[in-house]
């Protein structure tokens, strides 16, 4: 497979340089999977400053009202009927998962780190908390698969922080099984299955954006990223969420959590995740995952999401995916990355 790319210069007379022509290089990459074409900006424009605001002073403020703080998470979270999950709620470690008050599908699931875990920089994920929280999402899309057939269609998703579109401070995954895909899940199920093996194939080949193994799960930065610092997994011996066996839901924990860490030391505290899930069994299909970026919690903040990205849903981003790949070095190679 050919990963493909084009390069386009645009010239303008500069009058930081006494009006003299300068060239800027945009280059346009298109994804190997779904044929979605990204655009790479050849020299760094500030567009995702790191993070400088006070996430402890917000997080003190917040954890007041929180209703998925402490005790009142009991009082204030709603409970699953018990033709959908018996306890109502599902516990792991720390964890714990609920019904969004909100449905955003036919079952929608909320699950906490932990209901102290109110202020959790990226910094401070580890291993046991993202595979404890991933655990009960695994078994939540287990239950509701399993309370109407025709659901099948699942997926584990994260809006992490206000900018990436969360309405509450404290950090939490989401659940959604439906009996429909969404627009992504269905463009990648379109993807023929040999296409994901030979993206896989060319990017080991390439090297520079290649991550490594940990073991079933392989990590790559994106060749065409949908938004800023975008990390893929792709997992070929099961094609749902509810097919994450504990020692995958460990290995992939790990993985995630060794991500977010990387996006700690880039500067970034918010971040989007879907793990793409089709119908069980569907033939080669692999489970994947994207997960990314989004700008910082600030007063007039810059959003990331632009006419490019909303509308013409094409990214426009100026960490390439090289420079994302070189920083994130040899931390995705080894077994749980980031297990004690
Ligand atoms: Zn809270």
């Amino acid at each position: 497979m050919e990963l493909t790319r084009r390069v386009l210069r645009a010239g303008v007379l500069d009058p930081n340089k006494d009006f003299t022509l300068q060239e800027t290089e945009v280059e346009i990459r298109w994804d190997p999977l779904t044929g979605h074409t990204a655009r790479v900006l050849g020299v760094p424009r500030g567009l995702m400053p790191p993070n400088d605001e006070d996430l402890e002073a917000i997080a003190g403020k917040t954890a007041e009202s929180c209703p998925f703080c402490g005790d009142r998470l009991e009082a204030r979270t709603p409970r699953f009927p018990p033709d959908v999950v018996t306890e109502g709620r599902i516990h792991r470690g720390q964890a714990v998962l609920f019904p969004n008050l909100f449905a955003y599908s036919r079952f929608s699931a909320v699950s906490v780190y932990g209901p102290e875990l109110h202020y959790l920089p990226l910094a401070q994920m580890t291993w046991e908390l993202v595979s404890d929280n991933l655990a009960t999402q695994a078994a939540f899309a287990r239950a509701a698969t399993a309370s109407d057939p025709a659901a099948q269609w699942a997926s584990i998703n994260a809006n992490h922080m206000l900018p990436s579109g969360s309405s509450l401070f404290h950090p939490h995954l989401q659940g959604s099984v439906d009996p429909v895909p969404t627009t992504m899940q269905r463009l990648l199920v379109d993807t023929p299955a040999d296409r994901f093996r030979a993206y896989l194939e060319a990017e080991q080949d390439a090297g520079e954006r290649y991550l490594g193994s940990t073991g079933r799960v392989h990590w790559l930065a994106s060749f065409a990223p949908l938004a800023p610092g975008e990390l893929r997994a792709l997992m070929f011996d099961v094609a749902s969420p509810v097919d994450l066996d504990d020692d995958l839901v460990q290995e992939l924990g790990g993985g995630i959590a060794t991500a977010l860490n990387l996006y700690a030391e880039l500067g970034f505290e918010s971040f989007n995740l879907a793990l793409y899930g089709a119908p069980p069994g569907s033939d080669g299909y692999p489970l994947n995952l994207r997960m990314a970026c989004r700008s910082n919690l600030k007063a007039m903040y810059r959003a990331d999401a632009t006419y490019f990205e909303r509308l013409h849903w094409e990214a426009a981003v100026d960490i390439a995916p090289e420079e994302l790949a070189s920083r994130a070095g040899e931390r995705f190679c080894r077994p749980n990355a980031s297990a004690p």
